[in-house]
């Protein structure tokens, strides 16, 4: 009698599939979404906070559906700014800002028409506590964040001498094939050191930088922090790069000198 093997005729292998939860956090007259999409099969952890950032979303499904894992991303309208009004009040922050409190009062100053109460600054801590609760980074034991930017704005070039965020990257490679607005941002030197040598734009965060970015809150925390950010429209080029992240965590967590600051 003839038999098949259960692997379809084609060669292609069936890919993995997902349940969503999402958790609603409530603001006067805003509801924010935060979506947990978790695959059949552990892989890696993705953490999307803005909204209007959909190539790293579609990236991360990429890399799930044949990999496994999970995207926890923040829904609130498809804008970069999270946006809530209470009666003569309108309020906007920058969610990758709400940190810690100092960060959350800035980004509210920064962004609101009007002046943020103690109140205000304790409903934006809040979404901040929820989502770190979610995403759950202390025993995933590392953060990896996606972020997409715009041609020409941000890039690495940024923290070059005389840019706008130079002196709050302790170190900066550049590879000059690669598009200046793809890289990955990261807060270990060990990390920092695998991608130089796999020649992947690369920034190590500077201890010295202080505001209420998650990053910086990693930092504090001890938790290995990774972004990997990439123009808006570069899907493939995010794939790669989530690829060897992944390689990267792989390998750089048997190195002796990560597993001596874990503590
Ligand atoms: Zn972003």
């Amino acid at each position: 009698m003839l038999s098949l093997a259960p692997v379809l005729a084609s060669g292609r292998q069936d890919t993995l599939t997902f349940k969503s939860n999402a958790v609603i956090h409530r603001f006067p007259q805003k509801s924010v979404y935060i979506t947990k999409s978790v695959y059949d099969a552990p892989g890696l952890n993705f953490l999307v906070l803005h909204d209007d950032e959909n190539t790293g979303v579609l990236a991360a499904h990429d890399f799930c559906r044949l990999n496994g894992g999970s995207i926890t991303e923040l829904e609130y309208g498809n804008e970069r700014n999270i946006s809530f009004s209470n009666r003569q009040s309108q309020f906007s922050f920058d969610p990758n800002q709400i940190f810690n409190n100092a960060g959350a009062a800035k980004t509210l100053k920064k962004y609101s028409h009007s002046k943020a109460g103690t109140t205000t600054v304790m409903q934006v801590r809040q979404l901040a506590i929820k989502v770190l609760d979610i995403y759950n980074p202390d025993s995933l034991g590392y953060i990896v964040t996606l972020h997409n930017n715009t041609d020409g704005n941000f890039s690495i070039n940024s923290y070059a001498a005389g840019q706008y965020l130079y002196g709050t990257a302790d170190s900066v490679y550049v590879n000059p094939e690669m598009d200046a607005d793809d890289l990955v941002f990261v807060t270990e030197p060990s990390f920092y050191g695998y991608l130089k040598q796999q020649q992947i734009n690369a920034v190590l965060q500077s201890p010295q930088a202080i505001d209420g970015s998650l990053s910086v809150y990693a930092q504090l925390n001890q938790i290995p922090y990774v972004n990997i950010e990439v123009q808006d429209g570069h899907q493939q080029e995010h794939l790669r790069l989530i690829l060897a992240v992944h390689a990267m965590l792989k390998d750089v967590a048997l190195q002796p000198l990560y597993a001596k600051k874990e503590k």
